[in-house]
């Protein structure tokens, strides 16, 4: 093809995405990730980031990086797996393994690249997976490279779930059943009870992201210690880049498993890991997220965002199924979630509308964050926004 003629492919299909509503609009950040951050000029409350504990701009983690980055310089020089690895990236997964409450537990690239290469790791032709139909991008692209077939099942329904299983289980060597244990766009949680009964009864392996869970829900050991079922899953997939405040993925699971991953898994073998600086601020992350500090802040989490879902309840916003610090106001209508999140950046509340398709169509939805240093005021001054605009647009 002709350069100008590929070039006027793609230019047409950029418009197509933008006349679908479906182009990125990224905005400019100008300060540290915070509650509070300087977005394209604009002093603005942040209810749009993953940074739940606030630890993205801790003075420790940053001492904890340049301090590594001293010692071991910046890069890490080549792929693990074939130069070797420095200790303190030993120690990092001995830490995966203590937060994640297993024997071991090892540290990959992003959470992206742990579900890109430990699902296809775990699964050969001739094996089925069950995947939430909610689940992450990430985990689909898992899916999509391994060589299993795939069933959706609905969205946390243990009853389509229970008969997949029944009218599948016989046809296949392996089962693996892959849930979001949060799902990142309703706040809701995975019933993984009834979902590890289901793995126990079937003889399925039990694979849960709790990339939104970490940090935040059962003591910061994530949803699965929330629930009482950490011995049931077999594969605890988690992120260093949300609660944590910093970046990479992580799996825990028992020594042989992780070993396995380690050989396997083409996101680690082949792919070079990040600096060693960033290796020590997450052992330093997981440090803080396990003090009694950390339990702090999980509290004040918590508390923030019970006051902020009643306050938006309260305006008579639908804030759908949130049980966690992610909380929609579910707005049904692209036009409005569009116009509702630019007022509220240009009155100091930096939101993200989710729109078609990154949710159903007619759920159309402001998706907030809230942070454990958001301060009554920060909440109050959004809810303030959100009333003011919410029945200019006649939404409430
Ligand atoms: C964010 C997220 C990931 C990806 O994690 P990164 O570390 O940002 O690559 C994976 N799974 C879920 C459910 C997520 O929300």
């Amino acid at each position: 093809m002709a350069k100008k003629q590929i070039r006027e492919l793609y230019a047409s299909k950029l418009r197509e995405l933008y006349e679908r509503g479906e182009f990125w609009e990224i905005k400019r950040v100008l300060s540290p990730a915070g509650p509070r951050a300087v977005v394209e000029g604009r002093e603005v409350v942040v209810l749009a980031s993953n940074n739940y504990l606030n630890l993205a701009n801790d003075p420790r983690l940053k001492r904890a990086a340049i301090e590594a980055m001293e010692k071991y310089g910046w890069g890490p020089g080549a792929v693990w797996a074939i130069a070797g690895y420095h200790e303190i990236l030993a120690e990092l997964e001995k830490k995966i393994a203590e937060f994640k409450r297993t024997e071991a537990g090892i540290f990959f690239p992003t959470g992206f690249a742990a579900n890109a290469g430990t699902i296809p790791a775990l699964v050969d032709q001739g094996d089925l997976i069950l995947s939430d139909q909610l689940n992450h991008g990430s985990i689909i692209d898992g899916i999509r490279l391994s060589r299993a077939e795939k069933i959706i099942y609905n969205h946390c329904d243990v009853v389509d779930l229970e008969d997949k299983l029944r009218k599948n289980r016989d046809k296949y060597n392996k089962v693996l059943i892959v849930t979001d244990a949060v799902f990142s766009m309703d706040g809701d949680i995975a019933p993984l009870r009834d979902i590890a009964k289901l793995a126990e009864e079937f003889n399925a392996v039990l694979y849960v992201d709790d990339a939104h869970g970490d940090g935040v829900l059962g003591d910061g050991h994530g949803t699965p210690a929330h629930l009482g079922v950490e011995d049931k899953v077999d594969i605890h997939m988690g992120t260093f880049s949300k609660a944590l405040g910093s970046s990479g993925g992580m799996i825990g699971s028992d020594r042989e498993i992780i070993e396995y991953i380690r050989n396997r898994a083409r996101t680690w073998l082949l792919s070079t890991g990040p600096p060693p600086a960033v290796v020590a601020a997450n052992i330093k992350a997981i440090e803080i997220v396990m003090s009694p500090e950390g339990n702090e802040r999980i509290r004040r989490l918590h508390a923030n965002a019970e006051y902020f879902r009643k306050g938006l309840q309260s305006l008579g916003f639908n804030t759908g199924k949130s049980q966690t610090p992610i909380i929609p106001a579910i707005i049904g209508d692209t036009k409005k979630t569009r116009e509702l999140a630019k007022a509220l950046f240009e009155e100091g509340v930096f939101v993200v509308p989710i729109v078609y398709p990154m949710v159903a169509r007619g759920t159309e939805r402001i998706r907030n964050q809230v942070n454990a240093d958001h301060t009554r005021e920060d909440l109050n001054k959004a809810l303030s926004a959100y009333e003011k605009y919410g029945r200019k647009l006649g939404i409430i």
